[in-house]
C-alpha cells in the first residue's frame, strides 16, 4: 500500500472472488455462473449496429431496460433501479441506508461482500449467527432499528426464509431499509417483490449474473418503493451516471424480454441440483436443502479443503471457504447434467482412493 492511501482504508480486507482460470481448462463449478449461453435474442441485440453506437454515451435513465423489467415484475418503472452488477446496488445501499449512526445487521454466514462494504464505510455491523441447521431465524431480525440485509436464498447455504417471515421483519423495522438480496431466487425461491407495494422500507435486489447467464455483462437491478429508488439514483448521478454500458443495456433488455428461455434453463438447473443432492447423499454427504444454483455439502470421510484440492487436481473447480464455522463444507455450483455427472464420478473415485 502506498503512503498516499487514506488511513481508513489501510486495513480494508477486500472481497476475494472465486478463481477465474482460462476458458475450457476446468469444469467450473466455483462461482455460480450459468453453464448455459445467453438467449439467442441477446446475441442478436448485441450487434454491430450497437457496437457502432459505442461512440455515444449510454442512456443514463436506462429507460428501455427499466420498462422491460417493470412489465415482467408487474411494477412501475419508477420502482426499478438498474446497476453495473448487483454488487453496485449493495455498495450504494450500505453507503446510503446504514443510518446516521452507521449500523447494519446481516447473518454471520452469508454473502462475503456485506462485511466488506461494512468495513469500507466504517459501519458497525451486527452479524447474527445462523441456527445449528444453518438456517436463519427470522426472529433474530425483529425490531432491530438498523439497516438489515438478508440474502434469500442465503449464500452459501441455499436455505430460504418464507415471505411471511420476511414480512414480520419488514413490519417491525419500519424506520429502516430491509434489503432482500435475491441473487438466487429464480432457482426455486419465492420473490419478495410482491411485498413492495405494501412496505416502503423494502428493497429487493436481483442480478443477471446467475439465472440470466450474463455474469460477464455486469448487470443487476433492484425493485422497491419509488422514494428508495430515487435515493439510489441520487448516489448514481453523484458517482457514475452512465453506470451501464450500451451493450449490456441491450443485452439485459433482450434477456428480460425472452423470459421463457430463462425459466427453462432454471428448470434444468433445478433438476440437475436434485440429481447432485441425491448422488452426494449416496456418497455420505450432508447437503443443505438448497433452493439456489449451488449445493452446500460436507461429509465425514474427507475434509472440505482436501476435497477441493483433490478435485482441482482433476480439473474440477468448486468453492471452499476457510471461515472456521463452514471450513468443512464446499459450495458446488450446479452446471449441466454432464458436468454434474463428471463431478460425481470424480468424487466417487476420490472416495475409493481414501477408503
Ligand atoms: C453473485 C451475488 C451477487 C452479485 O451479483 P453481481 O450482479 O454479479 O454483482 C450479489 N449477492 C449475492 C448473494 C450473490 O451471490
Amino acid at each position: 500500500m502506498s503512503k498516499f492511501l487514506k488511513k481508513c482504508y489501510s486495513s480494508l480486507e477486500a472481497y476475494v472472488p472465486g478463481e477465474q482460470p482460462r476458458d475450457g481448462e476446468y469444469v467450473k463449478l466455483n462461482t455460480n455462473e450459468s453453464p448455459f449461453p445467453p438467449s439467442p435474442s441477446v446475441i442478436n441485440a448485441v450487434n454491430s449496429g450497437e457496437v457502432m453506437n459505442l461512440r455515444l454515451y449510454s442512456d443514463p435513465t436506462a429507460k428501455d431496460l427499466k420498462n422491460s423489467i417493470a412489465s415482467l415484475y408487474g411494477v412501475g418503472s419508477e420502482n426499478v433501479y438498474v446497476a453495473n452488477g448487483s454488487d453496485d446496488i449493495l455498495n450504494f445501499s450500505f453507503m446510503a441506508f446504514s443510518g446516521d449512526k452507521g449500523e447494519a445487521v446481516f447473518p454471520e454466514i452469508s454473502y462475503g461482500f456485506y462485511k466488506v462494504f461494512s468495513e469500507l464505510y466504517g459501519i458497525k455491523s451486527e452479524q447474527i449467527p445462523l441456527k445449528e441447521d444453518f438456517s436463519i431465524d427470522y426472529k433474530d431480525y425483529l425490531n432491530k432499528n438498523k439497516f438489515i440485509v438478508i440474502a434469500n436464498p442465503n449464500a452459501p447455504t441455499g436455505l430460504t426464509l418464507s415471505l411471511s417471515e420476511i414480512e414480520e421483519i419488514l413490519k417491525t423495522n419500519k424506520d429502516n431499509v430491509v434489503l432482500i438480496d435475491e441473487a438466487y431466487v429464480d432457482f426455486g425461491g419465492e420473490s419478495a417483490v410482491t411485498l413492495v407495494p405494501k412496505y416502503d422500507n423494502l428493497l429487493v435486489c436481483m442480478t443477471f449474473s446467475k439465472s440470466r447467464c450474463l455474469a460477464g455483462a455486469r448487470l443487476g437491478f433492484a425493485i422497491g418503493n419509488s422514494e428508495i429508488i430515487k435515493d439510489l439514483e441520487l448516489i448514481k448521478y453523484s458517482t457514475n451516471p452512465y453506470n451501464i454500458n450500451r451493450l449490456t443495456l441491450v443485452a439485459g433488455k433482450a434477456a428480460i424480454d425472452d423470459n421463457v428461455y430463462y425459466v427453462d434453463r432454471c428448470k434444468s438447473i433445478m433438476e440437475n441440483r436434485e440429481y447432485t443432492i441425491n448422488e452426494l447423499k449416496k456418497l455420505g454427504f450432508f447437503v443443505t436443502d438448497s433452493k439456489a444454483n449451488f449445493v452446500f455439502a460436507q461429509c465425514d470421510w474427507i475434509d472440505g479443503e482436501t476435497l477441493y484440492k483433490k478435485l482441482k487436481e482433476r480439473k474440477i473447480l468448486i468453492r471452499h471457504f476457510s471461515t472456521e464455522k463452514i471450513k468443512n463444507f464446499n459450495r458446488i455450483t450446479i452446471g449441466t447434467l454432464n458436468q454434474m455427472e463428471t463431478f460425481i464420478e470424480n468424487v466417487k473415485n476420490i472416495k475409493e482412493e481414501m477408503i
